[in-house]
């Protein structure tokens, strides 16, 4: 299996510290706000990679942190008249929600920054003990000048970057790119007690802190979004190496970023998109197949257009389940016989093989588009053969579509869209099928059929006018079209 790290820029073979097990620390949400699509995006995509790693027979802890102090929190509570502690339990609450109308497994460890203040008050110290940092005015500041690998994961070159008129806490700070590990008190916000007096973690300590704790030095991957990347993950690199010594993360995976419309998606552009709202109008399983219908380090556009291209791949694979699912069950009571036709020897090979193409993408540094396509294939390979068995009962045909439907499912379930198979034949009917009950007026029924045909010419839809005189032709009615006489098709059988 190879992924992509960002910290060496290249696809590189994945070998986790411990053999068969895989550790994974994904920054989660600060919790000051309902989290907006583009955040559903990466949390998505890490389920995906969670989900394929045990696929492939990993143990994996999955570890996501929930930021509940912040000043983005601080600044929310004042606005909504209340605390920054019910601020963080509204808005847990609401992300936890949020991931389980999505479909996104709960972390196997989600620690919260406020119950790990003593663990960052120590990282801190053993910090300024090694001479990493500093204590300035109640403040404490990592010294960015005692970490020369500092920018290795963004690949900035700070010397460049520095502004001799650089203002922004320079009363407190030795160098511009110095960051805060420890902030104090101001008056009225949330605070703990320090050696350095009366305070509040930084956010980036507080990742490190708790990914070293539950995982360990050296644990297999760091995850978050393309624009954690700096300053957060380089920070978060910067503060445990100091500390340890040794190797913080063997790789680091980002996932790629959303635009709305082509735009960056923003709060001063004001073109946000709740994740709850999106789901008001589309199905968990549209979103995830939007995310997933791209590569997951790759921008995606969130628009109606692809929306609807991310619907109608639902819908394809829905159909092609439920009209599986529908002859299976017409079947049921048959016996389970193994003479396979040419054909179906055909069909199981392309199986085989549809499988093996689903590892090599998803192992490509999981090309969950790579994937699709194959499923796509396969399910226009699955119609295929439900057409012929529905008019020519072969005695394998019970067999062949249980394996099918098999083949078809874990795939889906890997990539969590397991979802698609649940439509029942009974639910899925009301939409897709119609199931007569009475005698019909075939009459009528070629009526409607006229009509439509007439309104698709008028409207210029040939395709379709075509479609229905070819196919009443099969049934041995054929239509002429009256010319001059209003254009009124005339049926003659
Ligand atoms: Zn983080």
């Amino acid at each position: 299996m190879k992924i992509y790290n960002t910290l060496s820029r290249k696809k590189e073979e994945f070998t986790p510290r411990e053999n068969g097990k895989v550790s994974i620390y994904v920054c989660g949400p600060t919790v000051y706000n309902y989290i907006h699509v583009g955040n559903a995006r990466t949390f998505l995509n890490f389920d995906m990679i969670r989900r394929y790693l045990r696929h492939s027979g990993y143990e994996v802890t999955f570890v996501q942190n929930i930021t509940d102090v912040d000043d983005k929190i601080i600044n929310r509570a004042s606005e909504e008249g209340t605390s920054p502690e019910e601020v963080a339990a509204k808005y847990t609450w609401a992300f936890e929600k949020d991931m389980e109308s999505l479909g996104v497994e709960p972390p196997d460890i989600a620690p919260r920054a406020t119950e790990h203040i003593e663990d960052m008050i120590s990282v801190i110290e053993g910090l300024i003990e090694k001479k990493h940092a500093y204590a300035s005015a109640g403040d404490v500041y990592f010294d960015v000048s005692t970490f020369p690998r500092y920018g290795m994961l963004s690949g900035r070159d700070l010397d460049d970057q520095i502004d001799s008129s650089w203002t922004e806490g320079k009363d407190k700070k030795r160098a511009p790119h110095d960051f805060a590990l420890w902030k104090a008190a101001k008056p009225g916000e949330p605070c703990w007690k320090s050696p350095w007096g009366d305070g509040r973690p930084g956010w980036h300590i507080e990742c490190s802190t708790m990914s070293l704790e539950y995982l360990g030095s050296g644990f297999d991957i760091h995850g978050g979004g393309q624009d954690l990347i700096f300053p957060h993950h380089e920070n978060e690199i910067a503060q445990a190496e100091a500390l340890t010594g040794e190797k913080f993360a063997r790789y680091w995976v980002h996932s790629g970023m959303l635009t709305i419309d082509e735009e960056k998606m923003s709060k001063s552009l004001g073109n946000i998109t709740l994740l709850s709202e999106a789901l008001i109008h589309h199905s968990p399983e549209t979103i995830r197949m939007l995310c997933l219908l791209v590569h997951y380090r790759s921008p995606l556009n969130f628009s109606e257009e692809s929306l609807a291209e991310a619907n109608a791949s639902c819908e394809r694979i829905r159909r092609c389940l439920f009209n599986l699912k529908d002859l299976l069950e017409r079947l049921e009571g048959e016996k389970m016989n193994l003479e396979r036709t040419e054909r179906e020897n055909k069909l199981l090979f392309l199986l085989e093989d549809s499988q093996s193409d689903f590892r090599n993408a998803m192992d490509d540094d999981f090309n969950t588009a790579a994937a699709l396509s194959g499923i796509f294939g396969l399910v226009r390979e699955i119609n295929a053969y439900v057409q012929e068995v529905s008019s020519y009962k072969t005695p394998a045909a019970r067999l062949m579509l249980s394996e099918c439907e098999g083949r078809l499912e874990e795939m889906l379930d890997v990539l969590g869209l397991s979802g698609l198979s649940k439509a029942t034949p009974q639910q899925y009917q009301a939409s897709a099928r119609v199931r007569i009950q009475e005698p019909i007026d075939s009459d009528e029924l070629i009526k409607i059929l006229l009509d439509a045909r007439e309104l698709s010419r008028e409207t210029g839809e040939y395709e379709i006018a075509d479609m229905i005189r070819k196919r009443l032709m099969n049934l041995g009615i054929k239509v002429e079209d009256l010319r001059g006489r209003g254009g009124r098709g005339q049926v003659l059988q």
